[in-house]
């Protein structure tokens, strides 16, 4: 894979993808729990700033981390997603699959200006024009905080929200705002069961969905390295830096011919 140009469409920023190598599926294998963290320690080896500037990821709204996670499995798989669920209808339980395009799925969703909205001082804050309120936009990092809280929505306005104790009616249409402007990449699919025709949704999580196809396919790395490593003679960091494309090449070919033998 040569690298790639990627567009974040909150943020603004073009970001260069390098390829997926060892250190990245080593990361993944290892991980314990999909989840913000892993999807930015990840990224962070893989992207960079087309501007040469310095991107500190954490910072990106969860729409932009989603959509660099979803253009990054595009480019390296396909930009077909299927997602699949077990029909919950009784006595049935077949496999019911949903399946949709990256490239649609982020042209649906892409951010808009909300008309009354404006940036305020304090840089990454918004305010309205008629309402004293102001509001910034949910990051990874609020995600990571607000991960293990027992009251993670009550949490999350706290940290984005000024003043955060407002009426129902102002904090909803700050919810539409930033619904608005940072669309949120977790959706209900529909979905229907080919069996029964029961009409089920899948709930559709960018983050979960994409380190976990990552992390079945990384597993292979300490198989691959073994091979690589018996065969050629390499050590563990040389076979490492190889991208995965080029060390799933190499093993594969290493079994071919050890089944031909
Ligand atoms: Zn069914």
């Amino acid at each position: 894979m040569t690298e790639q140009i990627l567009h974040l469409p909150v943020s603004g920023l073009d970001v260069r993808l390098r390829s997926l190598g060892g250190m990245e599926d080593l990361l993944l294998s290892e991980a314990t729990t999909l989840d913000t963290q892993l999807a930015i320690t990840l990224l962070s080896g893989l992207v960079q700033a087309v501007d040469g500037s310095e991107i500190e990821l954490e910072h990106l709204t969860i729409t932009d981390l989603d959509t660099l996670l979803l253009l990054t499995r595009k480019i390296l798989f396909s930009d077909w997603i299927r997602a699949d669920a077990t029909c919950p209808a009784h006595h049935c339980g077949s496999r019911i699959e949903v399946a949709f395009q990256i490239e649609n799925y982020l042209t649906h969703e892409q951010p808009r200006k909300v008309r009354g909205v404006e940036p305020a001082d304090e840089i990454g804050w918004f305010r309205f024009q008629n309402l004293p309120v102001s509001f910034r936009l949910p990051t990874g990092a609020d995600q990571i905080a607000i991960a293990y809280h027992p009251q993670p929505e009550q949490s999350l306005i706290e940290r984005c929200v000024c003043p955060a104790d407002l009426p129902t009616k102002q904090r909803k249409r700050v919810e539409r705002a930033m619904a608005a402007m940072a669309p949120s990449l977790v959706q209900l699919l529909q979905g229907q069961c080919a069996e029964c025709g029961a009409v089920v949704e899948i709930l559709f999580d960018p983050q979960q969905f994409v380190l976990r196809e990552l992390q079945n396919q990384a597993r292979f790395v300490y198989e691959d390295i073994h091979l690589l490593a018996m065969y050629y003679q390499w050590s563990e960091a040389e076979i490492l830096v190889l991208p995965r494309v080029r060390r799933m090449y190499y093993a594969e070919r290493i079994r071919q011919t050890q089944k031909s033998a």
